[in-house]
């Protein structure tokens, strides 16, 4: 993996900007594209991105801007995915006193003023499939979804807080007018994920006009998606006092719960699911916080689109 302390001697720091963020600047106006990865520390992946990104945007960068930034850069030092508290579940309006609410602080007017926004994930487990979390469609470049070659989309409603509050850094952006899309790459020990994302991101910035177009190498690692599926995320589970999935049960993605079957226990009351349902991203007993998401539900089955009626079909 890339060593951060050498990137951050290489990469000359930059007047104005904060460490670990590098900004470039085409001859022409355009738009605002922002990169990040290693917001989780421990997920190589987008932290090799960046790297090999900066050389790519600082030579062919023609209009517009581009933002790169390493998210969380004490946790990627320590190759941890946080020290204090995840750090995209800060975004929100919420600060808390600890070293990663600064981090997010000072990394919040980049995402705000960015057209798109990519944030660059992995999974230190293996996983299926990649896939993207797209909290909104309605931006003029949804288009560049589909230059990231996956067709596995997340997005709905439950992917919001009770009260709204942007958390991640795909809301937050949401929020400030810009299309903000979390890339879960895939499992970071496959051998050419790097590549594979590294080309993702470099066509959804040639599909936005920050490169010449066709100025790049042929791509040969992501297709172009035609059919996306999409699954609906219609509500999710925070709990408010004392909430336990049944007793040793350890949910997976996309696990089913039918419907009146029972999802966990609040306070010893059953919560049962109000139709039949898949669960995404449960966590473990232990890891159940009060007021903290403890799952996500989709609706049972996705939903195929093709790539034309993707703005128009989804909310
Ligand atoms: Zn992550």
């Amino acid at each position: 993996m890339t060593n951060l302390k050498i990137l951050n001697e290489v990469e000359e720091v930059q007047e104005g900007v904060p460490q670990y963020v590098w900004q470039f600047h085409g001859e022409e106006p355009g738009p605002t594209v922002t990169v990040m990865g290693g917001l989780h520390g421990n997920e190589t992946v987008g932290i090799d991105v960046v790297e090999k990104l900066l050389a790519v945007v600082r030579e062919k960068i023609k209009i517009g801007m581009v933002n790169i930034i390493i998210g969380n850069p004490a946790a990627a030092e320590a190759g941890k995915r946080f020290i204090d508290k995840d750090a995209n579940r800060l975004w929100g309006g919420k600060l808390v006193n600890i070293p990663e609410q600064d981090r997010v602080e000072e990394l919040k007017p980049f995402l705000a003023q960015s057209d798109l926004m990519l944030d660059l994930h992995s999974t230190i487990k293996p996983v299926s499939e990649p896939f993207l979390v797209v909290p909104s469609f309605d931006h003029e470049l949804v288009d560049t979804i589909q230059t990231l070659g996956i067709r596995k989309i997340i997005t709905g409603e439950g992917l919001k807080l009770p009260d709204n509050d942007p958390i991640e850094s795909d809301l937050f952006t949401v929020a400030n007018g810009g299309l903000g899309v979390t890339i879960e790459a895939g499992w970071q020990e496959d051998n050419n994920l790097v590549d594979k994302t590294m080309d993702s991101v470099l066509r959804a910035l040639e599909e936005v006009g920050i490169f010449e177009k066709d100025s790049l190498a042929k791509h040969n690692q992501a297709e172009v998606v035609e059919t996306f599926e999409i699954w609906n995320a219609y509500s999710a589970i925070f709990p408010r006092v004392n909430f336990q999935f049944p007793d040793g049960k350890e949910w997976q993605n996309y696990d089913v719960v039918k419907k009146g079957e029972i999802i966990g226990y609040e306070n010893g009351e059953p919560v049962v699911a109000e139709k039949d349902s898949r669960l995404l991203f449960p966590k473990s007993n232990n890891q159940i916080v009060t007021g903290e998401r403890a799952c996500i539900l989709l609706d049972m089955k996705p939903q195929y689109l093709d790539k034309d009626s993707l703005p128009l079909s989804v909310k």
